[in-house]
C-alpha cells in the first residue's frame, strides 16, 4: 500500500491569483505546493502589455511568502487593440501566453474578442515570437452546455489552419466533443504537437447535476460548465490517458464568499487549496497514480518549452478535513475528508 507520493515541483498552468487583498489572501495555496504557475491576465483593469505585465508580476512575487519558491509565468490578454507590437514587446519582457476570451463569455471578459480572425496577425506574431495562445473556447452565442462544442466547431480549426505555426492551449477542456478535437489535431510541421488542453481538477469530478442538480451549489459553478457525465468521463480518460497534450491547469478563480453566494453569483471555483490532494484520490481510484507526475510535472513544461522544475513535493495518506473557509474563499471539497494531504518537507531543488 502506498502512503506516501513524490512528485516532481508541479506546475499549474492556468491559474486565476487577482490582486490587492484577495491575491495576498490566496497565493499561498498556489506559491506552496506549485513551482510556477501559468497566471490568467483577467484582473480589473486587465494585464495587456509588458508593462502591465511586469507590474503584475512584481506584485504577486511581493505577495508570495518568504520560503516559497513560485515563479509567475506571465499571461496577456487578447484584446480588439492587440498588435503584433504588443506581442513582441511582451515576449520580450518574458510573457510566455496570451489568453483570448470570447466576448462576454466568462468573469471579467467584457472587453474580448468578437472576432477572432481579426487578430490574425497578432497570433501570427506570436507564432513567430513563440508565445504559446491560451484559448477560453467558448462561443457564448450558443446555449450554455453547446458553447465549447460550437468553439471546437467552428473557430478553432479556423485559428489552427489559418495561423500555421500557433501553438494553441484550449483551456480547461470540459466535453467529450474538444477531448476529441485535440487528439485530433494537426501537429506542427516540425512533428510537434500544435495544439494541446489543459484539464482542471473540478472537471474530473463535477457534472453539472453536482452544480444544479440539487440544491444550487455555487462554489460548483464555473465556466465552462461542467457538463454531462460522458463530457466529465472523457475529461478524465484524457487526464488518466499519460497522453502529454493533456496536462494540469487548475483554473482555481477564488471569488469572495459574498461574492458566489449571491444573485449574480460569480464563475469558479477556488481548487488550488486542495489541487494535489483531490488530483492523487482521483488518480489513485482509477489505478494511474504512477502517471500523476507527468500530468502534474512534465507535459505542461514540454508543450510550453519550459525546463521541467527541480525538486519534490511530498503527499501522505493521511486524511484531513478541507477548512470551510481561507480568508472569506470556499475552496473546492470544503468540509471533507481528504484521504492524501500535502505536506511540506519535499526538495525545493537548488536556489536560485
Ligand atoms: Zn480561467
Amino acid at each position: 500500500v502506498t502512503d506516501e507520493l513524490t512528485l516532481r515541483r508541479p506546475d499549474d498552468l492556468h491559474l486565476h491569483l487577482r490582486d490587492g487583498d484577495l491575491l495576498r489572501a490566496v497565493v499561498r495555496h498556489s506559491s506552496g505546493p506549485f513551482a510556477r504557475g501559468l497566471v490568467m491576465p483577467n484582473t480589473v483593469p486587465p494585464v495587456l502589455t509588458a508593462t502591465d505585465a511586469e507590474a503584475y508580476r512584481k506584485e504577486i512575487r511581493d505577495a508570495v511568502p518568504a520560503g516559497h519558491r513560485f515563479e509567475p509565468l506571465m499571461t496577456i490578454k487578447v484584446v480588439p487593440s492587440t498588435t503584433a507590437e504588443t506581442v513582441r514587446q511582451a515576449r520580450a519582457a518574458g510573457v510566455v501566453a496570451a489568453k483570448l476570451y470570447p466576448e462576454g463569455v466568462t468573469t471579467n471578459s467584457a472587453d474580448g474578442v468578437r472576432d477572432v480572425m481579426a487578430l490574425a496577425l497578432a497570433f501570427a506574431a506570436m507564432a513567430e515570437v513563440g508565445m504559446v495562445l491560451c484559448v477560453h473556447g467558448e462561443s457564448p452565442e450558443a446555449f450554455c452546455l453547446d458553447r465549447e462544442a460550437r468553439f471546437v466547431d467552428h473557430t478553432l480549426p479556423r485559428l489552427v489552419d489559418e495561423v500555421p505555426d500557433l501553438r494553441i492551449v484550449l483551456e480547461h477542456v470540459s466535453s467529450a466533443t474538444a477531448v476529441d478535437w485535440v487528439r485530433s489535431a494537426p501537429t506542427g510541421l516540425d512533428g510537434r504537437h500544435r495544439v494541446a488542453a489543459t484539464v482542471t481538477v473540478h472537471h474530473l469530478l463535477l457534472t453539472l447535476d453536482d452544480v444544479v442538480g440539487g440544491m444550487l451549489a455555487p462554489h460548483h459553478f464555473c465556466k465552462p460548465l461542467a457538463k454531462r457525465p460522458e463530457d466529465r468521463d472523457a475529461v478524465l480518460a484524457a487526464a488518466l490517458s499519460g497522453d502529454p497534450r493533456f496536462f494540469l491547469g487548475t483554473d482555481s478563480a477564488p471569488h469572495r464568499r459574498r461574492d458566489k453566494e449571491s444573485a449574480e453569483g460569480c464563475a469558479g471555483v477556488f481548487t488550488a487549496p486542495v489541487a494535489l490532494p483531490v488530483l492523487a484520490e482521483v488518480f489513485e481510484d482509477h489505478g494511474a497514480l504512477p502517471r500523476l507526475d507527468a500530468f502534474t510535472g512534465s507535459h505542461g513544461a514540454a508543450f510550453y518549452g519550459l525546463a521541467p522544475n527541480e525538486g519534490t513535493v511530498r503527499l501522505v495518506k493521511e486524511p484531513w478535513v478541507v477548512p470551510a473557509d481561507h480568508g472569506g474563499v470556499v475552496p473546492f471539497r470544503a468540509g471533507t475528508t481528504l484521504r492524501w494531504q500535502f505536506v511540506d518537507g519535499g526538495d525545493q531543488g537548488p536556489t536560485g
